[in-house]
C-alpha cells in the first residue's frame, strides 16, 4: 500500500478494492516502524487519523459527493495551523501553541478529504537547509540517515521520501520545498507568488513565503496543488485567478520546447555528479525535439545576498510579536517589562532565528537600511527582469536544484555561510516571485538523490507539471525506493 502513488491509491478506492481506512492504517503502521529512523514527524494523532479516514469510508458508503483527496494522508509542515493541534514552527517559543482556527491549506485539503497524518518536522520558523535548527530532533535523509534531509520543510520531504505517506505541504521561501525535495529524491514545487493562501501560515518572510506540494511523482503534486491553490480574501497577496485542472494535462506534452540554460547555474561550487546528471536529463529533453538556449542571469550572482538580506529583515518584523506578552512562551523568571520581552525571547528562540533577527534588524536601522535593504530591494528588482527578459527566449529555465547531493548531519552547522551556500540555485525565484519545481534525475555514485530545478513565468504551474512530467514519464528514478524498515 505505502508504495502507491495518490493517484493510484484514489483509483483503487473508486474501484471499491481498498477503504480509506485501509490505506492510513498502512502509512501509520509505516511511521510507527520508521519513525525511530527518519524523526519526520512532530506530532501523529493515529486515532484522529483514523477517524477521518471512516468518515470518508462513511461518505462513499452512502453514495456522498467526494472532494478530489478522499481518504488519501496528507503530512503537513509544522508552520501551518491546524486547528486545536499543536503548532510550533519548529520553536520553543511557540512549544504550546495550539491554533483556535484552520490555515486556509488545512481547510482546502479537509475540504477535498483528505487525512490529516500528522505534522512534520522542521528549520525552526524554516529558517535553514538541513532541518537541524529544529528546536525539537534531527530527521534523516531516507536515502542514507547519516545525512540530512534538506530544509527547511525536511519532515514534509522525509516523510513522503521514506514512505510514511503520498503526500505533503511544506513552504518555500528561498528553496525550501525544492531543496529538500531534490536531496530526498522527490517532486516538490514552489507555486507562484499569491498563488496558494498564506492564511494560517506563521510567517517567515511574508514577501517570498509560499505552500506547495511534496510527492513522489509529478501528478500526485499536481493533484495537491489543485486542491490547495486558488483565492482567499483573507491574505491580500492571494491572487483571484482561476484555478487550472493540473492533473487533467499533466500527460501533455508541451510542443516545441525551448529550456532556457543559465550558465550562471553552472558555476563554482557545483558538484560534478550533479552537473553530469544535470547535463544528462537537458540531452534527454534534446533527444524528444526540446531546444536548449543560452539564456543570461546576469544578476544572480547578488541574489544569495539580497535574499538574506530581505528574509532577515522581514523575519525581524515578523517575529517580533513573540515577546512573551502578546504570543509565546514567557519567561518563569521575575522581570520588568522589558526584562520579561528579552528573557521569553532569550529562551525561546534558538541561534539560528537569533542571528536572522540581529541580520534583519541591522539592515533595517537608520543610517543602514539604505545601504542594505533598499539596496536589496533594488538588487530583487533587477533579478526579476533578468527572469522577464530569459522568458522571452525560452518556455521554461532549467538547472540544479541544489549544488551538491545531501550533506552529513553536522557538517555545516558551525558555518552559517556554508549553510546559506546551500540555496544558492532556489533563492531566485522566490525574489522574483515565480513557480519553481524540483524533479528526481539521478543519484551520485554513493546512492544520494540529485534534483533538476524547473523554472517558469508567474502563473505558469500547469506548463511546468506537464514538462517535468515528459522527463519523469522516460526515467525511473522515482520508482526507485530507500531501504527502510
Ligand atoms: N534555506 C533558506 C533560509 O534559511 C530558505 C528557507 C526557506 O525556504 N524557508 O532562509
Amino acid at each position: 500500500m505505502i508504495e502507491k502513488t495518490a493517484t493510484e491509491l484514489l483509483s483503487l478506492q473508486d474501484s471499491k478494492s481498498i477503504r480509506a481506512v485501509e490505506i492510513t492504517e498502512a502509512f501509520l503502521a509505516a511511521i510507527r516502524r520508521r519513525e525511530p529512523t527518519l524523526q519526520a514527524f512532530l506530532h501523529v494523532d493515529e486515532a484522529a487519523a483514523i477517524e477521518q479516514a471512516k468518515a470518508v469510508d462513511a461518505k462513499r458508503e452512502a453514495g456522498q459527493p467526494l472532494g478530489a483527496l478522499a481518504g488519501i494522508p496528507v503530512a503537513v509542515k509544522d508552520v501551518l495551523c491546524v486547528k486545536g493541534v499543536r503548532t510550533t514552527a519548529g520553536s520553543r517559543i511557540l512549544e504550546n501553541f495550539h491554533p483556535p482556527y484552520h490555515a486556509h491549506a488545512i481547510e482546502r485539503l479537509l475540504a477535498a478529504d483528505a487525512v490529516l497524518i500528522g505534522k512534520t518536522n522542521m528549520d525552526e520558523f524554516a529558517m535553514g537547509s538541513s532541518t537541524e535548527n529544529s528546536a525539537f530532533q534531527k530527521t534523516r535523509n531516507p536515502w542514507n540517515p547519516e545525512r540530512i534531509p534538506g530544509g527547511s520543510s525536511g519532515g514534509s520531504a522525509a516523510a513522503v521520501a521514506g514512505g510514511e505517506a503520498p503526500l505533503s505541504l511544506g513552504t518555500d521561501t528561498g528553496g525550501s520545498i525544492r531543496q529538500p525535495a531534490a536531496l530526498c529524491g522527490i517532486v516538490g514545487m514552489k507555486p507562484t507568488y499569491g498563488r496558494v493562501s498564506r492564511y494560517g501560515l506563521i510567517a517567515f518572510a511574508s514577501s517570498l513565503d509560499q505552500v506547495g506540494p511534496f510527492a513522489r511523482t509529478v501528478e500526485d503534486a499536481a493533484r495537491l496543488l489543485e486542491a490547495v491553490a486558488g483565492h482567499d480574501p483573507r491574505d491580500s497577496t492571494s491572487v483571484n485567478r482561476p484555478v487550472p485542472a493540473y492533473p487533467q494535462s499533466v500527460n501533455q506534452p508541451v510542443n516545441g520546447l525551448r529550456i532556457g540554460v543559465p550558465q550562471e547555474f553552472f558555476g563554482d561550487g557545483l558538484d560534478g555528479e550533479v552537473n553530469a546528471a544535470v547535463r544528462a536529463a537537458l540531452k534527454e529533453y534534446e533527444t524528444r525535439g526540446a531546444t536548449l538556449v543560452d539564456v543570461s542571469l546576469p544578476h544572480s550572482p547578488y541574489a544569495l545576498a539580497a535574499y538574506y538580506i530581505v528574509a532577515p529583515a522581514e523575519a525581524s518584523s515578523n517575529l517580533a510579536r513573540f515577546d512573551g506578552m502578546h504570543y509565546g512562551h514567557r519567561t518563569k523568571r521575575k522581570a520588568d517589562l522589558i526584562g520579561t520581552y528579552s528573557q521569553s525571547r532569550g529562551e525561546g528562540f534558538g541561534p539560528e532565528v537569533k542571528r536572522r533577527i540581529m541580520i534583519g534588524t541591522y539592515v533595517l536601522s537608520s543610517g543602514y537600511k539604505d545601504a542594505y535593504y533598499v539596496k536589496a530591494l533594488q538588487v530583487r528588482r533587477l533579478v526579476k527582469q533578468d527572469f522577464d527578459r530569459a522568458f522571452e527566449q525560452c518556455d521554461v529555465i532549467m538547472g540544479p536544484t541544489t549544488p551538491t547531493a545531501a550533506f552529513p548531519l553536522g557538517a555545516k552547522q558551525d558555518d552559517p555561510l556554508a549553510m546559506y551556500l546551500s540555496d544558492v540555485y532556489t533563492v531566485s525565484c522566490n525574489l522574483a516571485g515565480l513557480p519553481g519545481l524540483s524533479v528526481p534525475c539521478g543519484f551520485t555514485s554513493s546512492g544520494l538523490p540529485i534534483g533538476l530545478q524547473l523554472l517558469a513565468a508567474p502563473f505558469e504551474e500547469e506548463k511546468l507539471f506537464r514538462i517535468a512530467r515528459m522527463y519523469e514519464s522516460v526515467t525511473d528514478w522515482s520508482a526507485r525506493r530507500p531501504a527502510l524498515p
